[in-house]
Parts: structure tokens; sequence; C-alpha cells
């Protein structure tokens, strides 16, 4: 019998557990580098590791035989040597935005209008190339909504220029989109890749309330697809890939990509033949990759409230995913499932939720 594969995830949250949760099932061992008490913990080893310590990574990735990551947030300089997937360039370029565009449109995806922005005085410079309304961001380390300010008036970019703590930033032009998707592809190391379909994803304040599966439209499928097959190609990637799309017409606007499993594929969990969380692990363990073959399925995520299961019960096929972490404001807590024909369902805890945070 040969030994299980160890998979080692830098990071022990949501996604690290839910990895965890789908090597259990398909027979690799997932291993996490974090802090003790993190969510992954409830059901895989947690190693405490500073992930801004090269040293310590190091030392993490010799007890496992592959490394992967669950925040792309992670010094790309702390990774080298690493023997990782996907790998460090594709991370490097995701953690920043600049970086991130400029890949973009060397792959010939549109992105919006952009420019680099590194003191207030280059605001007014960034506004000419934009345009506004617009949007700053922090080129690093933003999640969620966070590290961004929206300008409207030129008047708005000192209070701007504040809000993202006065670090590099890019100013993204404003895009007026109709309605914001996400295409999750896992490519194999032989580049076998396999994608699921489109989701239509609605955010408030930046964070991903609600993901609908599938978002029917095969020239957008087929363009989406093109794109991450491009991407995937680019960088040689190894693993699960989401990019964050505006629709405009019949035009995808990349807005971002995620160098990992992302929360608009959680729904694959029950809704597909092959979660995200398995493919990504079946893509790094060198297995082959499963089907993707999809059912409808609705996707809220639980935003600084989780309901007891005791409510979430009575609503058959709901299926509730609770990370175990403590309710703070704005803070993913956990995420329910639903197919997607239940949709009186959906719409009383669409509600509920909206309510609580
Ligand atoms: P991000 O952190 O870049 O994913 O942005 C969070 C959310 O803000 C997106 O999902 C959009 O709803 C909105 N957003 C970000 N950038 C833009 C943009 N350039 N134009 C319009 N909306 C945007």
């Amino acid at each position: 019998m040969t030994a299980k594969t160890r998979v080692g995830v830098l990071g022990a949250g949501q996604l690290a557990l839910m990895l965890a949760e789908a090597g259990e099932r398909l027979g690799v061992e997932v291993i996490c580098a974090g802090r003790p008490g993190d969510c992954a913990e409830r059901i895989a080893p947690v190693l405490a590791v500073e992930l801004d310590n090269a040293a310590m990574v190091h030392a993490f990735a010799e007890r496992v035989d592959v490394v992967t990551i669950e925040s792309e947030n992670i010094d790309a300089e702390v990774l080298r040597g690493v023997k990782l997937f996907p790998n460090a360039k594709a991370v490097g370029i995701a953690q920043d935005r600049l970086v991130e565009k400029t890949f973009l449109q060397t792959c010939g995806i549109a992105v919006a209008p952009f420019a680099a922005v590194n003191s207030a005085d280059d605001l007014a410079a960034a506004i000419a190339k934009t345009g506004l309304p617009g949007i700053l961001k922090t080129r690093r380390m933003g999640y969620d909504g966070k590290g961004q300010a929206r300008i409207y008036n030129p008047e708005d970019t000192v209070t701007a220029w504040e809000i993202v703590g006065e670090v590099p930033s890019i100013l993204e032009g404003m895009v007026e989109f109709d309605r914001e998707v996400s295409l999750l592809a896992a490519r194999d190391a032989a580049g076998k890749i396999v994608y699921w379909p489109l989701i239509e994803n609605r955010h408030r304040d930046g964070i991903l309330r609600r993901s609908d599966a599938p978002l029917v439209n095969a020239k957008l499928q087929m363009l989406a697809e093109s794109y991450l097959k491009k991407i995937m190609e680019e960088l040689e990637y190894v693993g699960v890939l989401a990019v964050e799309f505006f629709v405009q017409g019949e035009r995808l606007i990349a807005n971002e990509m995620a160098p990992r499993v992302h929360n608009s594929g959680h729904w694959t969990i029950e809704g597909s033949r092959t979660s995200q969380f398995e493919n990504h692990l079946r893509a790094i363990a060198g297995m082959e990759l499963g089907s993707t073959e999809s059912t409808p399925m609705v996707m809220l995520n639980c935003i600084g409230w989780m309901p007891e299961e005791s409510e979430t019960a009575k609503f058959a096929g709901l299926a509730r995913h609770d990370y175990g972490k403590s309710a703070r404001p704005g803070r993913k807590v956990g995420h329910l499932t639903f197919p997607a024909a239940e949709t009186a369902a959906i719409a009383e805890w669409e509600k509920r939720l909206a309510e609580a945070g």
C-alpha cells in the first residue's frame, strides 16, 4: 500500500478546513500551518507556523509532500524554494493588484482602466488616466473590500489616500456592469483542465453575499474558459484557479484572480460531482481530475452571524457549513447551500442573513 500524500496548507482558516474535509474523503492527509485555535484544527493538525517567517515555512514544507495556500497574501520571498502548487509566480502575481492587472492585460483579457498611485500627488495624473468615479485599492493585502476607497470627485482624493493607509495603491475606473460572475477551473500537471459552470455573485460592502450556479450563457462560458485556459497555460498552473469578472453585455472584464479555492465555489461541495476542494487536492497530489458536472445551487454566506443547526435543520436540502469561528461584524463565519429550486427557503434565509449582518 502506498503512503497517503501529505498536503501542507499555508493557513488554517475555513478554506483549509474544507480542503481537509475533502482530503478525508479522498485519502489525502492535510496538515495546516497556522495558529493554535484556527478553525481547521477541528479536523486537521494545525502546526504553529508564522507565515511571514521563511525558516518556519520551509521547516513546515519539509514535513509534507506538497504545499498549497489558502491565501495569496503570503510574501512571495518566503515561498521561494518551496514545492508549491500553484507556483510562487502565480501567487506573486495575484497578491499585487498592479502586477495582476498588468499580467491579465498581457494575456489579452480586458480589465478596468487602472493607474499606479504611490503618493497623494500621483492621484491627479491617475484620475486623468482612469476617469471618475474610480476606486482606490491597496496593491497588496486587500480582501473583502478592505483597503478600498471610492472617489467620485477630485476633492475626495485626500480622504481616499488616507483611507487606504497611504501605501502603494492602484486607482481603477469604476466599471458599470450588468452582473458579476466568476469562473473556477482546475488544471493538473499534465495540462488537463476542467471548468465548472459560470457563477453569478452578489456582493454587499465588498463582501460576497450570494452565489448562484450555474449562470447559463454559452458565449460567456466559452469566453471565460478561454481566459482561464490562457492564464493557466501561461503560468504552468496546477490546482484550482478562480477569476472574478464584471459582465458588460457580451464582454467580460476581469476584476481579480485567486490562485486557490474560492468562496464563490463553495456550492460545488453539494452541487458538483467533484468539488473545488477535491479537484484542488487531486491536481496538486497528482491524481486524476474529477468531473465538474453540476446541478443548480445557491450559496449564501453567513456574515457576522451563524444560525443554529436547530434552525437550519428545519429546511430539507439545506447544507449548513459552520466554520466554528467567533462571530464579529463583517466576518465570514459559515455558509448555507441550497438546491436552486428551493426558492422560498433561499429567499427566507437571504433575508434573515441580510438582517443579521
Ligand atoms: P475586489 O476587492 O476588487 O474584489 O472588490 C470588491 C467588490 O467591489 C467587487 O466585487 C465589485 O462589486 C466592487 N468593485 C471592485 N472594483 C470595481 C470596479 N473597478 N468597478 C466597479 N465595481 C468594482
